[in-house]
């Protein structure tokens, strides 16, 4: 352990030590302090803990079935009005049609989410789980935000837990965790001011979590929020997994088991002016989630949205899983991603090794893969 530069942190560092939980005022220290080497290390032995030296990654492909949308989030690049010339909504035929071209050989996952459309109802969603799980079966299907489930709910008058009822039965095996956004009302309503709020946000979770079925969780950093807002969005998350999650080996049981920090990306969103997060401030995001979050698994360093480079040093922050092979991802590149839009298994592998972390393949629930038959 380095010398503590920052003495304020000198007592989370013995909690840490003691393995006892951080306080919201822990938090805003966290965040109020320059002193990264001591944040990174507080979170690093903490992810060797948890994780020891390995990172995660899988082989899975992205589909977004419409970006036609109702919202006008102020720091969203992909949904476009029904109006628009780029505006499109694929049928089931054509989603399969897509998975069949792009998924990547070995790979177990599609990852399919969209825009808000009101002319979509539930039947067209549950067409393409259905059509989906008919082309192939063993593959596992994560699928559709809190905030499209809530609006899905509501434009096919049915209540949420009817929806994911149906979802699931249609073939829904786990959803991810977007749309989170920042859970405070004031921020919410200056940067998503129509999308479901953080009870409705919770809700679809519950919902899923005590069918057994397992979420993710995000939070969406550098844009209007201040630190206090970080720490009670981080809080809420915690005191959720606390009464909901039940994660158990080999896939079993509800809960959230990754936490996934996002970074805000201003270009082509109505918040171009503002700059977005430091590569600093994402670096003490993702060690203050991973010390505040200490009933989470898995902390990812998303390397399409953060960049490479980022990503692996993430590694030695807290993070320990670096997403997947993705090979066509639309959300941060509209918004000026300039990371490639996917990645072999040799070349993930590769950048986790030069960074001193152990890869390891993983299914959607964290079963551990072989990779010697998965070509590069
Ligand atoms: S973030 Fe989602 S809900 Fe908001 S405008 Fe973009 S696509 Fe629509």
């Amino acid at each position: 352990m380095l010398a503590i530069a920052d003495k304020r942190l000198e007592p989370i560092a013995e909690k840490v030590a003691a393995q006892e939980r951080l306080s919201f005022d822990d938090g805003l220290a966290l965040y109020g302090s320059s002193d990264l080497a001591t944040i990174g290390s507080l979170a690093n032995r903490v992810r060797e803990r948890i994780n020891g030296d390995k990172t995660y990654y899988n082989i899975n492909l992205h589909i977004n079935p419409t970006n036609t949308c109702f919202m006008s989030c102020k720091f969203c690049a992909f949904g476009r009005k029904a109006f628009d010339d780029a505006s499109y909504i694929l049928t089931p035929e054509e989603i399969v049609d897509r998975a069949r071209k792009n998924l990547p050989e070995g790979a177990s996952e599609i990852h399919l989410v969209g825009g808000l459309d009101p002319r979509l109802k539930i039947e067209y969603y549950c067409a393409w789980l259905r059509a989906l799980k008919a082309a192939f079966p063993h593959i596992h299907i994560k699928t559709l935000t809190p905030v499209e489930v809530v609006f899905i709910a509501k434009m096919s008058k049915m209540t949420i837990g009817d929806t994911i009822g149906a979802l699931h039965e249609a073939g829904m095996d786990s959803m991810p965790g977007g749309g989170a956004e920042i859970f405070d009302p004031e921020i919410r309503e200056r940067i998503c001011e129509h999308k479901c709020d953080a009870a409705g946000w919770f809700e679809t979770h519950r919902e899923i979590h005590r069918r057994g079925m397992r979420t993710n969780c995000t939070m969406l950093i550098g844009h209007l929020e201040e630190p206090r807002h970080r720490v009670d969005h981080l809080l809420r998350l915690r005191a959720h997994q606390d009464e909901w999650g039940n994660l158990k080996p080999g896939g079993e049981g509800g809960g959230f088991q990754c936490f996934i920090p996002l970074s805000f990306h201003p270009k082509n969103t109505a918040f171009a002016h503002l700059p977005g997060p430091s590569g600093f401030d994402e670096l003490r995001n993702i060690a203050v989630s991973r010390l505040l979050l200490d009933n989470i698994p898995h902390i990812k360093a998303y390397w399409i949205m953060l960049g490479i480079k980022q990503a692996q040093i993430a590694q030695h922050f807290g993070a320990d899983d670096i997403d997947g092979t993705v090979t066509h991802e639309e959300i941060y590149h509209d918004a000026g991603a300039t990371t490639p839009q996917g990645m072999t298994v040799a070349e993930i592998e590769r950048i986790v090794r030069d960074c001193g972390r152990t890869p390891v393949l993983r299914d959607s629930v964290y079963n551990e893969l072989k990779t010697n038959e998965v070509p590069g």
